[in-house]
């Protein structure tokens, strides 16, 4: 069923790159054969999920939406999706994304935009653009996403869909094609918090072959919401309103069913409380460093020699001449800026005026989150402050396309997780709005139980 709804409608969303329809296919019949033949199989079992191109498959293309990676197929799965099909949830195919996951519109796809399901003309949010789009545009139930600065949680919030950013090292990076290795978090997305917790459920946990990755022994985020959707209460439950996270420069419609959802917080017996978190104001500023400079490094190793595209120069040339050449032909605009960013950032005589005041950031920040929760359990915010936004409206404008990272970047730069649900529509453009909440380090399963309860 869900190949056929790909079929007939990612024409239009464009949220496939690459679609496995006779692999999936004989998963599913294999699923179903050992299901008919009475084998027990886990909660997830023959569930269709579509793949963020971010994530090495060994059986299909992996190109983080960059043209330097056309057609290539990794010699290894992603840790994550190696869960996946031990879980025996079935990969229907890989999701479209901005290049190398920079971009909040998937606009910067080498592959061309995905479209937003709730309105063609509008774009699904980035970099997880595609995962998005294909769970509101019921091409997957399931999804699975990474969040550098918000790449899971707006995309779901401009689609109506939840998305999760798990706590840094709670869920393995390994085969995860690295944006800024301090800040990407592999996360799902779904249409209902009990689906996000139980594919949480599957890829989480250790794993040796990441160096940050928690040796934590996590407890069943699927239990966290099914409590949650039991219980219907909050008492007990303190939530802070963030005050830097709302106010001037959020669209109307944003800010009105954000209140209406923090009332309902209220209703269930919440404590909420406004709370102020004065270096979020420098959140995008540390970040667009920060990010630029760990993804100048990541991507150093796209050198026309060991993976994908190699572009020789008319006439021949040098080893340089051919590095140059493909970097040149390979990366898009945006990416070529945010590599010209990054080694500016960390060149000799600028690292301790841009990069070091940027980690100084970064830890005031964590500084902020650690005060804050030491007398809430939770955070409040939009998931971001418009709703989506028109194909080309801030294309030409990267700072404008920046700011819309205003909301989610903070968690990242902490490592905490977040969470964003679907709360409505805004009424001036029928357009979904997403309210996140935000948990200390670890606390993953009070999201879900949180989340539920608010569903
Ligand atoms: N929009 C952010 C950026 O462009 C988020 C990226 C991400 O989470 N992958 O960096």
């Amino acid at each position: 069923a869900h190949l056929n709804r790909i079929a007939a409608v990612d024409r239009d969303v464009h949220a496939f790159l690459h679609v496995a329809s006779e692999a999936a296919r004989a998963t599913a019949e294999a699923i179903d054969k050992r299901r008919a033949a009475g084998e027990r199989l886990g909660p997830l079992a023959g569930v269709p999920i579509a793949i963020k191109d971010v994530l090495c498959t060994i059986d299909m293309p992996s190109t983080a939406g960059s043209k330097i990676l056309q057609g290539w197929v990794p010699p290894y799965d992603a840790t994550v999706v190696r869960k996946l099909r031990d879980a025996d949830l079935v990969p229907l195919g890989k999701t479209n994304m901005d290049e190398f996951a920079m971009g909040s519109s998937t606009e910067h796809s080498a592959y061309g935009p995905t479209h937003n399901p709730w309105d063609l003309e509008r774009i699904p949010g980035g970099s997880g653009g595609g995962s998005a789009a294909a769970v509101a545009a019921f091409e997957a139930p399931l999804a699975l996403g990474s969040d550098t600065g918000g790449s899971i949680r707006q995309p779901a919030a401009l689609t109506g869909s939840v998305g999760v950013k798990p706590t840094y090292g709670g869920v393995s990076r390994y085969g995860a094609i690295a944006l800024a290795s301090s800040l990407d978090q592999v996360g799902p997305v779904s249409r209902t918090v009990l689906d996000a917790a139980l594919l949480h459920d599957v890829i989480g946990g250790h794993d040796p072959r990441d160096s940050t990755s928690l040796t934590d022994t996590w407890p069943s985020f699927a239990a966290a919401a099914r409590s949650g959707a039991e219980n219907r209460s909050l008492k007990g439950l303190k939530i802070g309103i963030v005050k830097e996270l709302q106010g001037d420069g959020f669209q109307s419609g944003v800010t009105r069913r954000f209140e209406e959802a923090v009332a309902l917080l209220t209703e269930a017996g919440a404590d909420v409380v406004e709370v102020s978190t004065p270096s979020f104001e420098y959140a995008i500023s540390a970040y667009y460093l920060i990010l630029p400079a760990e993804a100048s490094s990541n991507l150093a190793k796209f050198d026309s020699v060991r993976f994908g595209l190699r572009v020789n120069p008319v006439g021949g040339g040098t080893v340089e001449d051919v590095m140059s050449a493909t970097r040149e032909a390979g990366f898009g605009d945006e990416v070529k800026r945010r590599i010209i960013l990054g080694t500016y950032a960390l060149s000799a005589g600028y690292y301790d005026a841009y990069y070091g005041s940027a980690q100084k950031v970064r830890t005031l920040i964590q500084r902020d989150f650690a005060r804050v929760f030491s007398d809430v359990d939770v955070l409040v915010s939009p998931s971001a402050p418009t709703t989506a936004f028109k194909l080309g409206e801030k294309l030409e404008d990267p700072l404008a396309m920046y700011l819309n990272d205003l909301t989610t970047i903070p968690a990242n730069l902490a490592g905490v997780p977040g969470i964003s649900l679907p709360v409505g529509l805004a009424p001036e453009d029928g357009l979904p709005v997403g309210i996140q909440f935000m948990a200390p380090a670890r606390q993953d399963a009070r999201l879900y139980s949180l989340g539920a309860t608010l569903e």
